[in-house]
């Protein structure tokens, strides 16, 4: 069998996004890629995740030919492929239907970067797409969905901002392989929660400021983060 160890990863992944409550019946999934090799292993289409096993994994190549698998893939392969030919420095990508972020992006709206928790994690707001254009959705509508995204981030660090809002659909994240991509699909779906009581709230508010935005994001990113052990113990 191929990837088993990509496969392993893949799968969990797919069954921490259902633990975190992010996924509702087959609202969701996750894959992952081996850049090397130029394979990827996601979910299968429709399958129940309590069913899923590591041999139900199916590998596509970049263009989303079957290497191995019986199943038939994710019917959202397409946006997966679209963000891994565009956006070389991430090894997986997670989609849920997760309720407050799926709410923002059906209000076609970003979420600011209202909080320190937000800044942890996304450097700055989390962007929503345009809508797609009627042709764009009766066309290759999959493929569309993720060059949406990818136009979206033509300005845009998809390492410093690890998720996306898609227009009138849900939100995508991803990581350096499937499970952060799937944390960050758990922490999206936070942040959207407290943004949207933080919006009710204060509709006034319309973000932290630059200096307690880099403060909290440049603390667990980059050359001089200092959140964690890393640091702890001399090298
Ligand atoms: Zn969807």
């Amino acid at each position: 069998m191929l990837l088993e160890q990509l496969r392993r990863e893949v799968l969990n992944a797919n069954l921490e996004i259902v633990r975190r409550g992010l996924v509702l019946y087959t609202f969701g999934n996750a894959s992952g890629i081996d850049r090397g090799r130029g394979l990827v292993a996601i979910k299968p289409s429709g399958l129940p995740y309590e069913e899923l096993r590591p041999d139900d994994i199916v590998i596509t190549d970049m263009n989303g030919l079957i290497v191995e698998g019986e199943l038939r893939p994710s019917s959202d392969l397409d946006t997966h492929l679209e963000l891994y030919r565009s956006f070389p420095t991430i090894g997986g990508v997670v989609h849920t239907h997760s309720e407050f972020a799926t709410a923002w992006a059906q209000a076609g709206r970003e979420i600011p970067a209202y909080g320190t928790t937000h800044a942890d994690y996304f450097y700055g707001p989390i962007p929503v797409t345009q809508e797609l254009a009627a042709e764009e959705v009766r066309g290759d509508y999959v493929l569309n969905t993720g060059r949406a995204i990818v136009r979206r981030f033509s300005k845009l660090d998809p390492a410093a901002v690890p998720g996306v809002l898609v227009a009138g659909h849900a939100p995508f994240s991803w990581g350096t392989g499937p499970m952060e991509a799937a944390y960050h699909a758990a922490v999206l779906e936070a942040v959207a929660r407290m943004a949207f009581f933080t919006a009710a709230l204060n509709p006034a508010h319309t973000s932290i400021s630059p200096a307690l935005l880099d403060r909290h994001y440049f603390r667990k990113h980059g050359a001089r983060a200092t959140y964690g052990q890393q640091h702890s113990e001399p090298v």
